[in-house]
C-alpha cells in the first residue's frame, strides 16, 4: 500500500488506461458547457466484493457498458447505494476533493443498512485518487465548474432469493460539472408533500440508497404538476416536522443583520445527513452566526414568513452548494413566500464562503480539502 502525505494508506488499484479516449478538442467542447451528469469521463475503476476473498481485483480501466445476467438480483431488490462528491481544481493548478472521507463513512453506514458489504476507507479513497489523477484533464476549471464523483455499489449475485447477496461491485464514475445555476441563483419553488413520505422512523432515510429517490419521484412528479421546481418531506408520523427537500437538506434564517440565526432540522434518523449541512453548521459559527439544529413545522415556517421572523429559507447539497426557496405550496397549508425575492443576505454569505473554502479562495482552517495531485 501507498501513503499518502496523510498518512492514509490507499488501495492498489491496478490501471488498464484505455486505447481510446475522447479527443481534446471534443473533451474542450464537453468541458465549455458540461451541465450535469451528461458527460462521463474516460475511464472508471471498479471491485469486487465477494465471501469467500472479500474486496479484490480494484480496477482503473475503460468507461463502458456492464454487462449483467437478468437475474442479477440489485435489479429484483435493490441493494443499491451511492454517493457524490466534487473534485476542484485550484488556481495554482493543483485538483483537492471536498471532505471525502466523510463520504468514505457515509457510504460504509448505507452499506450497512442494506446489509451490503462494507466498502474500506482506504479503497473508497483510493478508488478516487486514481480516477482523478488518470482523468485529470476532465476537471474544469472555471467559476462554480467541477468534477463531480459517484461512488456506487450493487448486488451482483444471480438469482432471485431474496436475502443479503454474496457479490457485490463497487463503482466510481465521474461527471464534469458546469454552474449549477449558469443563469444566477434563482430561488426554487417548493411543494410540501402531505401524502407521499420519504422516510419513516426505522426505514432507510439515513442511508444514500437508491430505493428513497425511487420512492420520491411520484411526489416529485405531484410538485411539477403544482408548478414547483421540488419537493418537501415532512416526518411520517404526524406529517407536520419539516425534514428535507428533494435530495437536499434545509435551513431556515431567523431575524435578519446581526441578529440573524440559523436552524436546520435535526438528524432524527429519517433525514440524510448531509456533509453540506454539516459544514454550513462549522462555517455559520466560524462567521459568529449562530447555528441550531432542532425542530420546525409547517405552521411554523407559514407563520414565520407571515410574522416576518423567517426571512430566508435554503437548500444545501453537493450538486448546488446552497440553493434559496422562494415560494412555498401545500395542499393542506395554502401557498406563502418566503422574505423577499431573490437570495437572501444570509444565504448568499454562507453560500460564498463555503465555496471560497472549497474552491482555495479563503483558508482551508478545518482541513476539509484533500489534494489528490
Ligand atoms: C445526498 C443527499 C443530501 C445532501 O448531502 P450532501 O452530503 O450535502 O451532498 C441531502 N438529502 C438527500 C436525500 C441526499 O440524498
Amino acid at each position: 500500500m501507498t501513503m499518502t502525505e496523510t498518512g492514509t494508506s490507499l488501495w492498489p488499484i491496478e490501471v488498464s488506461p484505455t486505447e481510446s479516449p475522447v479527443s481534446a478538442e471534443q473533451r474542450a467542447a464537453i468541458l465549455a458547457d458540461p451541465g450535469f451528469g451528461r458527460s462521463f469521463t474516460d475511464h472508471l475503476v471498479r471491485a469486487t466484493w465477494t465471501v469467500d476473498a472479500g474486496w479484490h481485483d480494484a480496477r482503473l480501466e475503460a468507461y463502458g457498458p456492464l454487462m449483467l445476467d437478468p437475474a442479477t438480483n440489485s435489479l429484483h431488490y435493490g441493494q443499491a447505494i451511492f454517493e457524490g462528491l466534487k473534485a476542484y481544481r485550484h488556481a495554482d493548478g493543483s485538483i483537492k476533493t471536498f471532505r471525502p472521507m466523510q463520504n468514505a463513512e457515509r457510504f460504509a453506514n448505507s452499506a450497512r443498512r442494506l446489509a451490503m458489504a462494507e466498502l474500506p476507507s482506504e479503497l473508497f479513497l483510493g478508488s478516487i485518487e486514481a480516477l482523478v489523477r488518470q482523468d485529470r484533464d476532465w476537471v474544469p476549471s472555471g467559476q462554480e465548474k467541477s468534477l463531480y464523483l459517484r461512488p456506487f455499489m450493487i448486488s451482483t449475485e444471480v438469482g432471485l432469493g431474496v436475502r443479503p447477496a454474496n457479490r457485490y461491485e463497487y463503482l466510481l464514475i465521474a461527471s464534469p460539472a458546469g454552474a449549477y445555476f449558469p443563469r444566477g441563483l434563482m430561488p426554487v419553488s417548493v411543494w410540501i408533500s402531505d401524502d407521499y413520505v420519504r422516510a419513516a422512523p426505522g426505514g432507510t432515510g439515513e442511508a444514500k440508497c437508491a430505493g428513497n429517490y425511487a420512492a420520491s419521484l411520484v411526489a416529485q412528479a405531484e410538485a411539477a404538476a403544482h408548478g414547483c421546481d421540488q419537493v418537501v418531506w415532512l416526518d411520517a408520523i404526524e406529517r407536520r416536522w419539516i425534514e428535507e427537500m428533494g435530495g437536499m437538506n434545509l435551513y431556515f434564517v431567523l431575524g435578519s443583520g446581526d441578529g440573524a440565526r440559523l436552524l436546520t432540522p435535526q438528524l432524527t434518523g429519517t433525514l440524510l445527513p448531509g456533509i453540506t449541512r454539516s459544514s454550513l453548521l462549522q462555517v455559520a459559527s466560524d462567521l459568529g452566526i449562530r447555528a441550531e439544529e432542532g425542530r420546525i413545522s409547517v405552521d411554523d415556517w407559514r407563520e414565520g414568513c407571515a410574522n416576518g421572523e423567517i426571512t430566508e429559507t435554503f437548500a444545501c447539497g453537493t450538486a448546488a452548494v446552497i440553493t434559496p426557496v422562494g415560494e412555498v405550496k401545500s395542499r393542506t397549508s395554502g401557498a406563502w413566500s418566503v422574505g423577499a425575492s431573490g437570495t437572501g443576505p444570509v444565504t448568499a454569505r454562507l453560500r460564498q464562503a463555503l465555496l471560497d473554502i472549497q474552491t482555495g479562495a479563503a483558508p482551508d482552517t478545518h482541513n476539509w480539502l484533500h489534494t489528490i495531485c
